[in-house]
């Protein structure tokens, strides 16, 4: 058997350390997770401490505990750990030990190399820092690789083909966009732009400022100086932002927060995604700009794009996806766990340098979307059936998401949700899996919040919920093996039946979207000319004259956006529906 070669992603949030088995990239668990903090501290005893058990000490005590070493490889600087003072070498030394370690122990095997990768732009002195640290955990570094590189080797883009990727990487404090060539068996990074000071920890600190805020207005308080405070604030913040990756709203609950003011102050704030996302917007626009200088540093655009690859934990982040996708055209890949991918290519290159025989990371994805329908904006006009997808193509499962809705009328009692599979934007070109109805709903004015989730298994059974958010009253149903149901099925017959259940009126509106009595005005004629075509084969040459001249009335008027000619004209054509109907 070959040596054993461990890749090593060395991040300056966290870090991970993976191996090939059976001919498979695997990420090892250090601590009982596959993500190491890169955080080194000493304990209230002097003991060294690395990893989660640093990190969770470094809110309380900063003058004993180190993170973001990696920042600091290649200066020449002592940074001090309580009385003690180390080079950024010695503190990074401590993490790949512990790395070293765990491998080591689950193998049962000593191990003495490893690929460790850098970020693409990483000086001459920077990688040679990296090297010095390994050897002071006692590993002898087999091949420094760049970051982008890695993700590239872990979605084994197939490097017979010449392609150009670009990949996007968002840590918690860095933000890097490689654009890299890959091709004849070489893999190099063409440009790489970044910000070495920009990541999902920025966008907590604008969560806390939100607290604060929050505090101040209704609490009149302060803790900003209060570190005990202001730690939980921050684990809540950071846990509220992972939470708004899956969920329209977010809770940040902190009982007793200051329980030394009289009355003692609990914290508790909703936060909705919308406020989230425009808080983040800025440093999501920087990131696109970045993107283009990369792309210009590569004497590309993006048409050249073949493939967008998200790399970093922070990169779950919606908003970020859907950003990319409408500025590239293409759905990123994200399908390797953005956060374990870079280890993950380090130990694919690591065996490549063992002799061995490996292959692709394997995920379990759905090769679908699936999403409900609502009324939204379809190339500029109102339109009822929008596909809302809830969970994209692509993602690995299990998976859950879910999307706020709101009612469309006043009073409504009740919505209908229907369950597409498929990517047209169009939710009447998708297929329909499956419907149900809320009903008793509360009597309260339009914009009451439904929220959908969705949640398919490892079984390809989905299953959704919508919840009424006001009362928790929720309603769902279960699809089996929702990701191969269809596959054969006519889609013709699909639509038709949509066409019968499209006879109700819509009640469901996507939050984003405006809501007027004009668009519903619209939507109602809209639905009315569908019913008037359809009658228009079966009715007398009279009826039909009578038919076609109604028709005409209400498409003239629609298309004036003549909402004065509009109401009668609707009202005419469905009184003469109803006659032909019954
Ligand atoms: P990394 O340095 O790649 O491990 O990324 C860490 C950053 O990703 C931290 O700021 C995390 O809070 C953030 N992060 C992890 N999971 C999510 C998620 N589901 N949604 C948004 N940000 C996340």
């Amino acid at each position: 058997m070959s040596e054993t070669i461990i890749g090593i992603d060395l991040g300056t949030t966290n870090s991970e350390v993976a191996l090939i088995r059976d001919g498979r990239s695997q990420v090892l668990d250090v601590d009982g997770a596959p993500i190491l903090p890169s955080v080194v501290g000493l304990a209230e005893d002097g003991s060294l401490l690395v990893g989660r058990a640093a990190r969770n000490q470094y809110a309380l005590y900063p003058d004993r505990t180190i993170r973001s070493v990696k920042r600091r490889m290649g200066e020449d600087v002592r940074l001090s750990m309580g009385e003690q003072s180390y080079s950024p070498q010695e503190i990074s030394a401590l993490i790949l030990k512990r790395l070293k370690h765990a491998a080591e122990q689950q193998l049962g095997d000593a191990v003495h190399k490893a690929v460790i990768t850098v970020p693409a732009y990483f000086s001459d002195a920077q990688r040679q820092a990296t090297r010095d640290a390994g050897e002071l955990a006692g590993l002898e570094v087999a091949r420094i690789i760049n970051e982008p590189t890695a993700a590239a080797l872990a979605y084994e883009v197939d490097a017979t083909q010449a392609r150009t990727i670009l990949v996007y990487d968002l840590g918690g404090g860095t933000f890097d966009c490689s654009v890299v060539r890959t091709g004849d068996e070489v893999t190099e990074v063409l440009a790489s732009h970044g910000n070495n000071h920009l990541g999902g920890d920025d966008f907590d600190a604008k969560l806390i400022m939100h607290v604060l805020e929050h505090l101040r207005s209704e609490h009149q308080c302060d803790p900003s100086e209060d570190r005990a405070a202001m730690a939980r604030i921050a684990r809540a913040c950071e846990a509220a932002k992972i939470a708004l990756s899956n969920a329209p709203y977010a809770r940040i609950d902190e009982e007793y927060l200051l329980p030394d003011r009289d009355p003692p102050v609990n914290l508790s704030l909703e936060i909705d995604r919308e406020t989230y996302e425009a808080m983040i917007e800025g440093y999501i626009d920087e990131t696109l700009e970045a993107v283009h200088t990369a792309l210009k540093g590569a004497e590309l655009t993006v048409a050249d794009v073949d493939e967008v690859l998200l790399v970093g934990g922070a990169t779950r982040t919606p908003l970020i996806q859907a950003r990319l996708e409408q500025i590239l055209g293409m759905q990123p890949r994200a399908e390797v766990d953005p956060d374990l991918c870079v280890a993950a290519g380090a130990a694919i290159q690591a065996g490549v340098i063992a002799g061995e025989a490996t292959s692709a990371v394997l995920v379990d994805v759905t090769p679908y979307t699936f999403g409900t329908s609502a009324f939204g904006d379809m190339d500029g006009a109102p339109y009822p059936y929008c596909f809302v997808p809830v969970i994209r193509k692509n993602s690995p499962i299990p998976t859950a998401n879910s999307e706020a809705f709101q009612t469309m009328v006043d009073g409504q009692e009740a919505v209908n949700v229907r369950v597409f599979q498929g990517e047209n934007r169009d939710a009447l070109n998708n297929t329909l899996i499956g419907s149900f109805r809320v009903e008793d709903l509360s009597d309260v004015p339009a914009g009451n919040v439904i929220v959908m989730r969705f949640e398919l298994d490892l079984d390809g059974i989905l299953k959704v919920t919508a919840t009424e958010k006001r009362t928790g009253k929720e309603k769902h149903i279960a699809i089996d093996n929702a990701t191969t149901r269809f596959e054969s099925e006519e889609l013709d017959a699909a639509k038709q039946r949509l066409a019968a259940l499209m006879a109700d009126d819509v009640e469901v509106i996507d939050a984003a979207a405006t809501e007027t009595e004009e668009h519903r005005e619209a939507v109602k004629a809209r639905a009315l000319l569908e019913k008037a075509e359809r009658l228009l084969e079966s009715a007398s040459a009279e009826d039909k004259e009578d038919l076609v001249d109604l028709i005409e009335a209400v498409r003239d008027a629609l298309a004036a956006d003549d909402s004065a000619k509009l109401g009668p004209a609707v009202a005419s054509l469905s009184d003469l529906i109803y006659y032909l109907e019954t």
